[in-house]
């Protein structure tokens, strides 16, 4: 019991700002534990202005922030996240994969292939006219992916 009391010490610590208990909550709810390293990297997927970031953009930030979570954890949560539906990975041509988090809102994706830039879009024409095509091949639409890979016009 001394073991887990010593543990506890930095969730508490953590579980003093307003802004950690949603994130805590946000855990729970994906069914995982309370863990510092997941609290910060969801915190860094939350308050981050880039919507879509690589496991080394997150590590590279969090590093910067001065929190030591290493790159095999990132990853690791990175996935945990994924696996529990709070994070969506995109694997993008010609670049890592970026992990967005799943906000449930449906949109598309463009990415710049000079810089590896993510740009997010949604576009209600070309939702219904997909529909439409899937609908005259006798099917019904279970899930989209659109990719527009683009480049600055110079
Ligand atoms: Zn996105």
């Amino acid at each position: 019991m001394a073991l887990n009391h010593t543990r506890l010490i930095p969730y508490c610590e953590v579980l003093k700002e307003k802004t950690d208990m949603v994130e805590n909550h946000e855990l729970r709810k994906a069914g995982l534990k309370v863990t510092l390293p997941r609290v910060k990297i969801l915190q860094m997927l939350d308050n981050t202005e880039d919507r879509h970031m690589s496991a080394e953009d997150v590590y590279r930030s969090l590093m910067e922030a001065g929190d030591d979570v290493g790159l095999a954890t990132v990853y690791r949560v990175l996935t945990q996240f994924e696996t529990a539906g709070l994070v969506v990975r995109h694997n993008f041509d010609g670049g890592h994969a970026v992990f967005e988090l799943a906000d449930g809102e449906h949109h598309d994706h463009m990415v710049c292939v000079d810089t590896g830039e993510v740009i997010e879009f949604f576009d209600e024409k070309i939702e219904r006219r997909q529909m439409e095509i899937v609908e005259e091949h006798g099917y019904e639409m279970v899930d989209h992916i659109l990719v527009l890979y683009v480049k600055n016009k110079k």
